[in-house]
């Protein structure tokens, strides 16, 4: 049974911390995928991160786990990163969609990785959108094309975009790169490249953030930020985030 608005917005608490909505994304029943995932798979890092990594979905291993980014997807995005300069502790690692959506294979009897449908993306959205409001990245760095497009619209294109500062009103910059999976399920002559170039992605996002944040002052938002979200629940969690005292 999913929830009367269908969405996750009935499920994020009033003045939320990042605790607090990792406890209520457990219960969410927003909409169906509840039902597939083994649970919820939240967002995870600290609240004072510059960096958001936003995914699709969780995989197989982070399903099961319980935690994004832990299988060799996770493995080469922190590769990457250290590539990059950028400190693991200084990154929120979280996905477009909590559950993950897959179908069993028939040959292998394998679980498939189905990609979530813009419903249950929009559905999920109240989750991302607190979890924003919350962190107030610098930065936010979209792995494949559902996590690019669900901040940056339908019509984005990672191929032509990848590694670019898109100023949004999300983050100061948001970058959008391929998943890592891509680059994992590249064929065998085409991986190393596919890899080098991914990890140049991320160095760029390194570079951005050398200019910007390691200063400790983070470059400043555009004005409209937070006034244009379109879900209230996300408005709601920003101005109870806006009153915080402290930090996670
Ligand atoms: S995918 Fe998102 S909206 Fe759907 S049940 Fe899971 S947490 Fe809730």
């Amino acid at each position: 049974m999913s929830s009367p608005s269908g969405s996750a917005t009935d499920f994020v608490p009033p003045r939320p911390t990042l605790a607090k909505l990792r406890a209520a994304a457990k219960g969410c029943r927003g909409c169906g995928l509840y039902k597939l995932g083994t649970q919820t798979v939240f967002g995870e890092g600290p609240r004072s991160a510059h960096v958001i990594v936003l995914g699709e979905q969780p995989g197989d291993a982070e399903d099961r786990a319980g935690r994004p980014f832990v299988g060799p997807s996770g493995k080469l995005l922190d590769r990457a990163l250290d590539a990059a300069g950028i400190d693991r502790d200084d990154v929120y690692v979280t996905n477009a969609v909590k559950h993950f959506k897959w179908a069993k294979d028939a040959r292998t009897k394998r679980r498939i990785h189905k990609t979530p449908s813009a419903g249950e993306i929009k559905a999920c959205r109240p989750w991302l959108e607190a979890e924003i409001a919350l962190i107030e990245p610098t930065v936010i760095v979209c792995l494949g094309a559902t996590a690019a497009k669900s901040l940056l619209g339908r019509a984005f294109s990672v191929t032509k975009k990848r590694g670019v500062a898109i100023e949004s009103h999300w983050a100061p910059a948001v970058f959008a790169t391929v998943h890592p999976s891509a680059v994992l399920r590249a064929p065998r002559e085409q991986r190393s490249l596919a890899e080098r170039m991914f990890v140049a992605d991320i160095r760029k996002v390194g570079q951005y953030l050398a200019k910007h944040a390691t200063t400790g002052k983070r470059p400043g938002r555009p004005a409209h930020k937070f006034n244009e979200w379109p879900i209230t629940a996300a408005r709601s969690a920003t101005s109870n985030a806006s009153t915080r005292s402290s930090r996670e």
